[in-house]
């Protein structure tokens, strides 16, 4: 039986792992991909501590202190949480069929990317239609790109596209871009991006082997067809929240995990941290995911000692 089992390990995973380890909780780290999203971004500059450090880097000095700090992790995707027979705790399975008892467990599955849903897209993912710019180690030399979204992934995507690509439109469905300011400036005359405003896909079209155009309506009316070599969909995540719909954990209007100031779901026993979590906490960033998982981690003691669990039952301890 282990006090909590901990499903993720991006920077919520790992920061609710070192903190149970502070607790010195008996805690099980489940996760696909050790460092989660942090293994996309390549360079991060607003991480306090780090003038520039690349994802990967930050994942792995994370992993480190956790494992050192004593968490024990396991590479497996989990695909379901049951409650246990005697309903005090939870059963999680995972894909080699392995079922781990805990008290307790945290949901830091992160978000999955969002489709545009339009005729073409699944034909033509992976043969010009990707997800997520900075992951692609391809050359763009002379290509013509398409980034559609218009917060800081789809920005900072075709700011980064342009230094090689011949030419880079950002399709936005509203009129005003959302980035923050230290992207958009980036795009401001920028001699290779385009912005097309109130513009959506209605089809992406290829020859059968590869994406060669894109179908947009402009305004609602105005029909045109654009010819690029790559499409880059960034219009952000829907909450990973799956594992936990049969249990009856509440989500907020936009799906994302209702969780209260102690990260307490609805469901007693189940806690949710970071990017999953609702915007009322989370901003979808690494600080905050951080700060999240340490939260986390702390309620689950103070969980675990009110229903008077027996490894931390009569502990006076605090966190180090
Ligand atoms: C390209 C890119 C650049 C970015 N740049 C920045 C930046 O510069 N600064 C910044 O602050 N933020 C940045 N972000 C956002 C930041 O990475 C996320 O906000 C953060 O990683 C969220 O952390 P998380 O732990 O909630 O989820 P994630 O990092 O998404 O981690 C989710 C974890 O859950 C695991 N998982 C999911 N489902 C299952 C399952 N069923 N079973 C087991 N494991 C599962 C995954 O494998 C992973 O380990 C960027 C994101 C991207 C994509």
């Amino acid at each position: 039986m282990y006090d909590l089992v901990i499903i993720g390990a991006g920077p919520a995973g790992l920061t609710t792992s070192i903190y149970a380890s502070c607790f010195k909780l008996k805690h099980l780290v489940v996760a696909e991909t050790i460092g989660g999203q942090l293994l996309l971004a390549p360079d991060i500059l607003n991480y306090p501590g780090f003038t520039n450090i690349a994802g990967k880097e930050l994942a792995d000095k994370m992993l480190t202190q956790a494992k050192m700090r004593g968490g024990e992790f396991l590479a497996d995707r989990v695909v379901a949480i049951t409650k246990n027979s005697d309903q005090t705790g939870f059963l999680v399975k995972d894909m080699s069929a392995n079922v781990y008892e805990t008290r307790a467990v945290v949901l830091a599955s992160g978000t999955e990317r969002r489709k545009l849903q339009v005729p073409g897209e699944m034909e033509y993912t992976g043969k010009g239609v990707h997800y997520c710019a900075t992951c692609e180690k391809q050359d763009f030399d002379d290509k013509i790109c398409a980034v559609v979204g218009g917060a800081n992934s789809a920005v900072g995507a075709a700011v980064e596209l342009a230094q090689a690509a011949q030419k880079v439109y950002i399709l936005y469905r509203g009129s005003e871009l959302r980035g923050d300011p230290v992207w958009l400036e980036q795009i401001t005359n920028h001699p290779k991006i385009t912005v097309l405003y109130n513009t959506v896909i209605i089809e992406i079209t290829g020859d059968g082997e590869r994406l060669t155009s894109i179908k947009l309506l402009t305004n609602g009316a105005n029909s045109s067809e654009l010819k690029v070599d790559k499409l880059f969909i960034e219009i952000g995540g829907v909450p990973g929240t799956a594992l936990v719909t049969q249990l009856g954990v509440k989500m907020d209007p936009g799906g994302y995990i209702q969780v209260n100031e102690r990260l307490e779901s609805s469901v007693p026993g189940i806690f949710a941290a970071g990017d999953l979590v609702t915007h009322e906490y989370s901003i979808e960033q690494i600080s905050t995911a951080v700060g999240l998982g340490a939260r986390a981690g702390a309620s689950v003691f103070a969980y675990l000692k009110k229903i008077k669990a027996p490894s931390v039952w009569g502990s006076s301890q605090i966190p180090r």
